[in-house]
């Protein structure tokens, strides 16, 4: 979908605003659909006979320029691709990049199990969220068809997240598939020696497939053709993946140019997601830490260059953390800032005689302030101010941390309820209000330290209740 206004799409809709679709109007459904928070499917009067031109006319704009490809089935299915934007800030990005982790056919029944278990489990938990793994390739290292057609009924028999079956061999890719075909796996992948078979492959089990044409751009755009004319219409792309030297630079180069053709040119040929190999690192690099590292780097880049699914090996923590925390920032929505809810929150096990502080309810300040009171093993009540997402410091500059909605949330959260002592002790960057607050709530006002990690000492300090 090119950039699109509402009023563009309202005026496809029957416009009767007979709020069907759960909108107040025809107008907030069609902002509705820009956010992909409701379908077409939810204007049901846009079902009538009569409207099939229009409703023809609204699939064609909502359809995004990079085509949204779903991997896996139930619950856990992935979302890849269906992004409408080169640069995050025009719109924002939608589907975070998919990562994929790898297992083979020739890794010990135990070694398998134990990726596994690690893969599916694997969680941390940053600004509130709960940041994941999604999915699992499984690998023909052996080339044996029994072989791998037993660890892909074992890698499914222990996960129910999605998987990509990898292999150039026809014969191996059928066999896993017949096994996996309900799973609606990705296969990986299709060449310039294989595609007329592995192309039937995936239209007869209705997969997703990749077509793969490494540092070759013309020739992935010839492949990319000849498997549309088949009839296939989801693809993943893959133009090779290189850790080093002058065709790591190349690589980057046309990832950009493929996202760039598909969105600003909509070149249908290229509309689909792009996919990243950063395992490839292991075939270079034979020390483990080396390899941890170059993959990670790679799969970084890879990342900021448009890439919708990696495949990576390495299940170190310290490898992944630095992968999983620049996907959360690429994709959070910039025009909405992450927040926690305004309101009284506990940390620890506070009584009545324990302190009452506050806070902004930016989730990065609220998850910062709260870390450092329970690293303090402060038992406390944290009263959390709607500054409309803002940290401390901007809200006080932009007028969003005011007296009146410290007051607001003293009184709708039933804070004084809750202790027997009628204190408050603010962030020092608030001093500033500190004397509205006390004229606006009757409170005492305590001014803590600049830096919420200095919370511990100053309550030994300062916090007695009299
Ligand atoms: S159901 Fe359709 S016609 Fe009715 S309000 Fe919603 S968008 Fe408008």
């Amino acid at each position: 979908m090119a950039k699109v206004s509402p009023m563009e799409i309202y005026r496809l809709l029957p416009g009767t605003n007979c709020k069907e679709c759960g909108e107040v109007s025809c107008m907030a459904f069609a902002s509705a659909l820009i956010e992909r928070k409701r379908t077409i499917e939810d204007c049901h009067p846009l079902l009538d006979e009569k409207y099939r031109d229009k409703r023809k006319k609204l699939e064609a704009i909502l359809t995004p320029p990079v085509k949204e490809i779903v991997i896996g089935s139930g619950s856990k299915a992935v979302k890849i691709g269906g992004e409408e934007v080169m640069y995050r800030h025009e719109l924002t990005y939608f589907n975070p990049t998919a990562l994929f982790f790898d297992v083979h056919d020739e890794m010990s029944s135990d070694e398998i199990s134990e990726r596994i278990t690690r893969i599916d489990h694997f969680i941390i938990t940053r600004i509130g969220q709960d940041l994941r793994l999604n999915g699992v390739a499984i690998r023909s290292r052996s080339g044996d068809p029994t072989k791998f057609g037993e660890v892909v009924l074992s890698v499914m028999e222990r996960t129910d997240l999605p998987l990509a079956i990898c292999a150039l061999d026809p014969e191996l890719l059928e066999i896993a598939l017949e096994i996996a075909v309900d799973r609606r796996p990705l296969i990986y992948a299709a060449t310039r020696d294989n595609w007329e078979k592995v192309g039937k492959l995936a239209l007869d089990h209705k997969c997703p497939l990749v077509a793969s044409s490494p540092g070759d751009m013309q020739g992935l755009l010839d492949l990319s053709q000849d498997l549309l004319d088949m009839g296939l219409s989801e693809l993943v792309l893959d133009i090779g993946s290189y850790p080093l030297g002058d065709r790591y630079g190349q690589m980057l180069e046309n990832l950009a140019a493929l996202r760039r053709m598909a969105i600003e040119r909509n070149l249908n040929l290229v509309g689909f997601p792009l996919i990243g190999v950063p395992m490839v690192a292991w075939q270079i690099e034979k020390d483990d830490v080396k390899a941890s590292m170059m993959e990670a780097t790679l799969a970084a880049t890879q990342m900021l260059r448009y890439c919708d699914i990696l495949i990576l090996h390495s299940l170190e923590t310290w490898s992944i953390l630095p992968i999983l925390t620049l996907r959360q920032n690429i994709y959070t929505d910039p025009r909405v800032p992450i927040q926690v809810d305004p309101g009284v929150y506990t940390i620890g096990n506070p009584d009545e005689e324990s302190p009452v502080l506050m806070t902004t309810n930016f989730a990065l300040t609220y998850y910062t302030v709260a870390a450092d009171l329970e690293a303090s093993k402060v038992d406390c009540h944290l009263i959390v101010v709607d500054t409309e997402g803002l940290a401390v410091e901007p809200a006080m500059a932009g007028g969003k941390l005011t007296a009146s909605l410290v007051k607001d949330v003293i009184v709708s959260s039933k804070v004084k309820d809750l202790v027997k002592h009628r204190k408050i002790i603010i962030p020092g960057m608030a001093a500033r209000i500190s004397g509205e607050i006390e004229e606006a709530t009757g409170w005492e006002v305590m001014v803590g330290p600049l830096d919420s990690s200095r919370i511990g000492g100053y309550l030994d300090q300062n916090w007695t209740v009299s």
